[in-house]
């Protein structure tokens, strides 16, 4: 076989796991069934791919670098592996729903770690599980409680949607290239809150809204969006700053706001 002679690419977030203690730890977390039905984010050079093979009827990687993508195919060939080249961000995982939920593994470069969480929210009734390996300071952000620093907008939102488990820390030590920061690794299992939100994609635009300038009050933050009679109706104190309330209280505030706002409302345009 092909010496493997990949230089990894900064443009694409590429830290290889090598630290073999630290790749059996977390497949041992995963624990792989063999008929589950997986999808690994950014396999690379395949660390997790492999182990994840020893054990899984097929597999599914979303690869968006087509050096990586011939490498694995060659690597993996006669394994039942299914590489996407694809940018996991537009990836339909549709595709991918076969009637059994799917479980998400991925190893993700910082810049995209956020938006493809969201994205993969989207899809959160039919996903088993997601288990993400991050940076420190965005795992922490995913698990913060309101009223502290890293409580922000993908808390409230993750929150809502799932269950987040921090599990284990990761130095910089088990890759290569070495980033400069600390990793974890993240679980997230999506279950239904303990509230329903009437319009899913009016709660994810007013936390962002609500999110906006972190510093400033929720009055501040929704007054383009809001008129004073409006606010008014609310149940809400909107003299408090954004990581005042709970995922609870988003929940209600979103209900609340949804109610107050008619069909033709030029804020539904908005939303
Ligand atoms: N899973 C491998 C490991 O643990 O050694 C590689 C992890 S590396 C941090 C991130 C991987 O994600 C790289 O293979 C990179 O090419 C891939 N990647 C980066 N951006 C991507 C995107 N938008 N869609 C799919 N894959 C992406």
């Amino acid at each position: 076989m092909k010496k493997e002679t990949h230089r990894a690419r900064k443009r694409f977030g590429q830290n290889f796991l090598q630290d073999q203690g630290l790749i059996n730890r977390l497949v041992q977390l995963i624990n792989p069934k063999p008929d589950d039905n997986v999808v690994e984010i950014g396999p690379g050079q395949g660390a997790l791919t492999a182990p994840l093979l020893d054990t899984l009827n097929k597999l599914d990687a979303v690869e968006i670098d087509r050096d990586l993508v011939a490498m694995l195919t060659e690597k993996f060939a006669n394994q039942p592996l299914t590489i996407h080249e694809a940018d996991a961000l537009k990836f339909d995982f549709n595709a991918l729903i076969t009637g059994q939920p799917i479980r998400v593994i991925g190893n993700l470069p910082y810049n995209i770690s956020t938006p493809l969480i969201f994205h993969l929210l989207d899809y959160q009734t039919a996903i088993k599980d997601m288990h993400f390996m991050l940076q420190l300071e965005v795992v922490e952000r995913l698990a913060a409680k309101s009223s502290t620093k890293a409580y922000g907008r993908i808390s409230v939102v993750c929150q809502y949607y799932c269950d987040i488990e921090q599990c284990f820390l990761v130095p910089p030590t088990a890759f290569n290239p070495q980033p400069k920061v600390m990793s974890a690794i993240v679980k997230l299992t999506p279950r239904p809150f303990k509230i329903t939100v009437q319009n899913d994609d009016l709660f994810i635009r007013l936390v962002k809204a609500c999110f906006a300038q972190r510093r400033k009050t929720l009055k501040n933050n929704l007054k383009s969006i809001l008129n004073r009679e409006q606010m008014q109706q609310l149940d809400c104190d909107l003299s408090l700053r954004p990581e005042a309330l709970t995922v609870e209280m988003y929940v209600k505030l979103t209900n609340t706001i949804d109610d107050l706002l008619d069909s033709e409302s030029p804020l539904r345009k908005w939303i």
